[in-house]
């Protein structure tokens, strides 16, 4: 891949032109870290760059944008610019072109994304000393931090991005701009759901730790997911919780043993019905319960979808089974087991056995219930076991795994089509995941003559 956009800078230096590598493939580069695409930034204008490879695709010629192809690969190549004012705080209300790169790393949001790289003479430019804040592990903005966030506030979740992705610090006075009132008016009014959502996704399913950020940015969180801020400092005021409500919650999503957004997600908002789902404990008033709070976070859930976020329905649904069923009983009977697994399928099971695995590392044993916090531990293992076996065998896990079907239900009983036919596969169904029956085809004829005679 590297190859082939050197090529296209030789290409355009041999036009006259100069060329860089830019942005997060210069900084992931000096990281020693993977490289997912590398993004040219030339002083050639978009004409130009058009002229030079006829083998191109107008990706963005508004902001200076065209994708080149050379050889197999796809280059974005942009032209130098400057943002003009930002008036919406989303797009720059116009991009002018210029003749200087350091002009074009000016207008970029942290030091670490700010430097370019000339293949052709290799060359480093590096104007606002990104490298030195690589070495220092530290993110700091291009010029004034409240300007720089002003402009386009979504660049306070890109800081806690970078920061969770790479361990980075975040410098003081880039931190002090972050929790300005005045930024988080503006983060909150102006910046879509989608743009929120992407910088969300990517720092849940980055695979580090978001605890430190999270808790630190706790009033950037409360700006973009406001049905989580009553959660903040919420004390839980029980013997089985060593944290709060909010450091509860960003601990199971750390605990989550998964990069799938979906189970981060419903890590993230399991417990955010719980503020108001509160009641104080008849016999001992420093102790509170929240009887009946996952119903009351998947309503919330519901609101966050409305209001904050742009996931899609299959994600919503997912978060939401996730939410309603993430303190269910651990039940490890094999016919509940199956019950659980046809209401859903094998993939949520097992997604659900990784939000619970979770919450359960960020319990304590209350003092004095040793044997019902054992009970537990021994019975999610006894769970897992259980459902290991439940899916080595034959048994049906959902209608279409039995051994019948509905063609033999209208033959049998020499019946049309219609709701009975379903109502007698269903019983059939019921009955192996009861294992009142074997999904075995003989025994299963039989049983459809003798429930068509109950009908
Ligand atoms: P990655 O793609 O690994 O998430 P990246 O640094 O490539 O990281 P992109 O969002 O692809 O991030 O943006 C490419 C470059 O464009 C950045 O490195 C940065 O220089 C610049 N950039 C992107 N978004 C902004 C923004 N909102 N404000 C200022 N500069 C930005
Ligand atoms: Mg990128």
């Amino acid at each position: 891949m590297r190859n082939n956009a050197v090529k296209v800078c030789e290409k355009l230096d041999k036009n006259g032109f100069k060329a860089f590598f830019v942005g997060g493939c210069v900084r992931d580069t000096i990281l020693r870290q993977p490289i997912h695409d590398i993004d040219i930034a030339t002083n050639a204008k978009p004409e130009d760059i058009q002229r030079i490879f006829p083998n191109h695709i107008d990706t963005g010629l508004k902001h200076g944008t065209v994708t080149v192809k050379m050889n197999k690969d796809f280059y974005e190549v942009t032209t130098f610019r400057i943002d003009g004012e930002y008036e919406d705080g989303r797009h720059p209300d116009e991009v002018i072109f210029v003749d200087d790169v350091t002009k074009d790393l000016a207008r970029r949001d942290f030091t670490i994304n700010a430097m370019a790289y000339d293949p052709v003479t290799d060359t480093m430019c590096d104007p606002f000393s990104g490298r030195l804040d690589i070495a220092n592990k530290t993110i700091s903005c291009v010029g004034s931090a409240k300007s720089r966030f002003m402009e386009d506030p979504l660049r306070v979740l890109r800081a806690m991005r970078f920061a969770i992705k790479l361990g980075f610090d975040i410098n003081p006075a880039t931190k002090l701009a972050m929790h300005d009132k005045e930024v988080l008016t503006h983060l909150q009014n102006c910046i879509s759901k989608e743009r929120i959502t992407d910088e969300l996704r990517k720092m849940l399913t980055c695979g580090k730790p978001i605890h430190d950020i999270f808790m630190e940015f706790a009033d950037v969180v409360a700006v973009i997911l406001p049905e989580l801020a009553p959660c903040i400092n919420a004390p839980h005021n029980s013997p089985w919780h060593r944290h709060d409500i909010y450091e509860h919650i960003i601990y199971v999503v750390d605990f989550c043993d998964t990069t799938k957004f979906e189970i981060k997600l419903a890590a993230l908002l399991h417990d955010i019905g719980k503020p108001n789902c509160r009641i104080v404990d008849e016999n001992d008033s420093t102790v509170n319960h929240f009887k009946g709070h996952p119903a009351e976070s998947v309503i919330l859930t519901k609101k966050t979808f409305e209001n904050d976020l742009k996931i899609s329905n299959k994600e919503k649904e997912l978060v939401l089974n996730l939410i309603k069923e993430h303190d269910r009983e651990v039940n490890v009977k094999p016919n509940l087991i199956r019950r659980f697994v046809s209401n859903y399928d094998l993939d949520f099971i097992h997604d659900w056995l990784i939000l619970k695995a979770a919450d359960i590392k960020d319990h304590v044993c209350a003092p004095g219930k040793e044997e019902k916090w054992n009970d537990l531990l021994n019975r999610f293992e006894q769970f897992k076991t259980n459902l290991a076996t439940v899916e080595l065998e034959e048994s049906a896990l959902k209608l279409s795994d039995l051994e019948v079907n509905g063609n033999d239900v209208i033959e049998i009983l020499d019946i049309k089509p219609g709701p009975v036919v379903g109502k007698i596969l269903n019983a059939l169904f019921e009955d192996v995941l009861d294992e009142k029956l074997s999904n075995n085809r003989e025994e299963l004829l039989a049983a459809i003559k003798v429930k068509g005679e109950m009908m």
